[in-house]
C-alpha cells in the first residue's frame, strides 16, 4: 500500500470506497453504491461535481495553454479573474496576489501584513487570532490556529501569536491596551469550521473590525471556507457589513474541481509594497501561482453564480433548513442546533467531548449506511452540502440524519 491518506491513522485504514464517477451533489463508488456528498468534498465543490461547465472551461483553457510563469508574463485568465474578484469584493479590496490553497492564502496574508505593517512601524511585533481559530496546517497558518491536538507535536515551531476570545470585552480591552503594537488580526468571519462550526454573532465582528482599525491593525478575513456563498452570501463579511484589509480565499473559489488560493488586498496594503528598492516589494511566489487552468475554472464558477442565481439557491437552502431544524433539534441527544447559509451543524451529547468523541462518527456512520457521507469534527455533526443541492434531496439528508441520530 503506498497512498498515504489525510489526516489517517493508515494502521488497520480502508477507505469507504472508490469513487468511479461524480455528479452534481453525488458520487458512485466501483461497487455501485451512490452516496450524497453531504460536506461538499471537505467543503470546495459549489456547482455539483463535474458541471459541464467547469469541464468546458478546464478543456478549452488546457487546449489554449496551460502554466506559464506569471512573475513575468501576463494573461486573461488571471488578469481578468483578478479584474473580477476585486469587483466583487466590498470596500478597496482591489489587488489580487494568487497561490495554490487556503494554507498559502493565509501565509500570503500574514506575510503581507507582517512586512507591510513593519515597513511603516517596526514596532509592531504581534500577531493576533481567535481562540478556536483553524487556519490551516503549514506552520504559518497552524501558528495563528488554535493549539490542540493537531498543532501538540509541532507547538515548538510555531511562532508566538495573541490569541483572543470572541467576546466584545476581550478584544475591545486587549485592543485598548496592546493595539499599538498588532500587526494583524486574523480571523474566520461568522463561523468557525474546522473547529467545530462555532458560530458566531455579526455584531462581533464588526467589534473586532472598529477595534482593529481603532489601532491600526489589519484585518485579515479568512474566507477560505465561507467564501462563495457558503453563508448566502459572497463573502461572509458582507453579511456582517465589514470591510477587512485583507481576504483569504481558496476552496470554493473554482467551484471546487481545482486548486487556486488568492489573497485579495485593499491599495493601502498594496502601497505600502511600491517603492524604488527590490527590497520592499512582496519578493514571494509559488510555481503555480495564476494557473491558467484554474484561473479559467474560478472564471466560469464565478458565471455560474449569475447563470444559475447560486446564492438565491443558498437561501431557499436554508429556508429548508428552517422548516425542518426544530424536529432535529428536538432529538434525544442532539444539542445546540444552528444554521446559517448552507450549513448546518449540532452537537451528540454523551460523550467525552473534544476532537476524539466517537459519539459524531456513530451518527455519521448511521448516516453512510443510508446513502449520505457525511464527516464529523469530534461530537460535532454538520451538514455542508454542495450549493446546487436542490430543496427536496436537502430535505432527504435532513430525514437520514434523524434516522441516524435515532439509531446511533
Ligand atoms: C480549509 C481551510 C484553510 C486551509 O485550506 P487548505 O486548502 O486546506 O490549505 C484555511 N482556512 C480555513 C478557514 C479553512 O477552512
Amino acid at each position: 500500500m503506498s497512498l498515504w491518506h489525510p489526516f489517517t491513522q493508515m494502521r488497520g485504514f480502508a477507505p469507504i470506497g472508490e469513487v468511479v464517477e461524480a455528479r452534481g451533489a453525488w458520487l458512485t463508488l466501483a461497487d455501485g453504491r451512490r452516496l450524497f456528498d453531504g460536506i461538499s468534498s471537505w467543503w470546495v465543490t459549489l456547482h455539483g461535481h463535474s458541471h459541464p461547465r467547469i469541464v468546458q472551461a478546464i478543456a478549452e483553457q488546457a487546449a489554449r495553454f496551460d502554466q506559464v510563469i506569471l512573475a513575468d508574463f501576463t494573461h486573461r485568465p488571471a488578469a481578468e479573474l483578478a479584474r473580477r474578484l476585486a469587483a466583487r469584493m466590498p470596500g478597496d479590496l482591489d489587488h489580487v496576489f494568487f497561490s495554490d490553497d487556503g494554507s498559502t492564502a493565509v501565509e500570503v496574508a500574514l506575510k503581507m501584513a507582517w512586512q507591510g505593517q513593519r515597513a511603516q512601524d517596526p514596532r509592531r511585533d504581534t500577531l493576533v487570532a481567535m481562540r478556536g481559530a483553524y487556519h490551516g496546517d503549514t506552520l504559518g497558518a497552524m501558528s495563528v490556529t488554535e493549539r490542540d491536538v493537531f498543532s501538540q507535536p509541532f507547538n515548538p515551531l510555531l511562532v508566538d501569536v495573541v490569541f483572543l476570545e470572541w467576546r466584545a470585552d476581550a478584544i475591545q480591552s486587549w485592543f485598548q491596551e496592546h493595539g499599538h503594537r498588532a500587526v494583524a488580526c486574523i480571523a474566520e468571519p461568522l463561523v468557525q469550521g474546522a473547529q467545530g462550526m462555532r458560530f458566531h454573532d455579526p455584531a462581533l465582528l464588526r467589534t473586532l473590525a472598529e477595534a482593529c482599525q481603532g489601532a491600526g491593525a489589519w484585518l485579515i478575513a479568512d474566507e477560505v471556507m465561507t467564501g462563495f456563498g457558503r453563508l448566502g452570501t459572497l463573502l461572509a463579511c458582507e453579511r456582517a457589513g465589514v470591510s477587512p484589509e485583507l481576504v483569504c480565499l481558496s476552496k470554493g473559489i473554482t467551484g471546487g474541481a481545482l486548486a487556486l488560493g488568492a489573497t485579495v488586498c485593499t491599495d493601502a496594503v498594496y502601497r505600502r509594497f511600491l517603492g524604488d528598492r527590490k527590497l520592499d516589494a512582496f519578493l514571494h511566489g509559488h510555481s503555480y501561482t495564476g494557473n491558467p487552468i484554474a484561473c479559467a475554472t474560478a472564471l466560469a464558477s464565478l458565471a455560474l453564480f449569475e447563470e444559475e442565481q447560486t446564492l438565491a439557491r443558498v437561501a431557499a437552502l436554508e429556508a429548508r433548513y428552517a422548516a425542518q431544524a426544530p424536529a432535529l433539534a428536538a432529538l434525544p441527544g442532539v444539542t445546540n442546533l444552528r444554521f446559517m447559509g448552507s450549513i448546518l451543524a449540532f452537537e451528540v451529547e454523551g460523550g467525552p467531548g473534544g476532537y476524539f468523541d466517537p459519539a459524531g462518527a456513530r451518527v455519521c456512520d448511521a448516516a453512510l449506511a443510508r446513502g449520505l457521507f457525511l464527516r464529523p469534527l469530534g461530537n460535532t455533526v454538520y451538514l455542508l452540502p454542495p450549493l446546487c443541492t436542490t430543496p427536496d434531496e436537502l430535505g432527504w439528508c435532513l430525514d437520514v440524519l434523524a434516522a441516524a441520530i435515532q439509531e446511533a
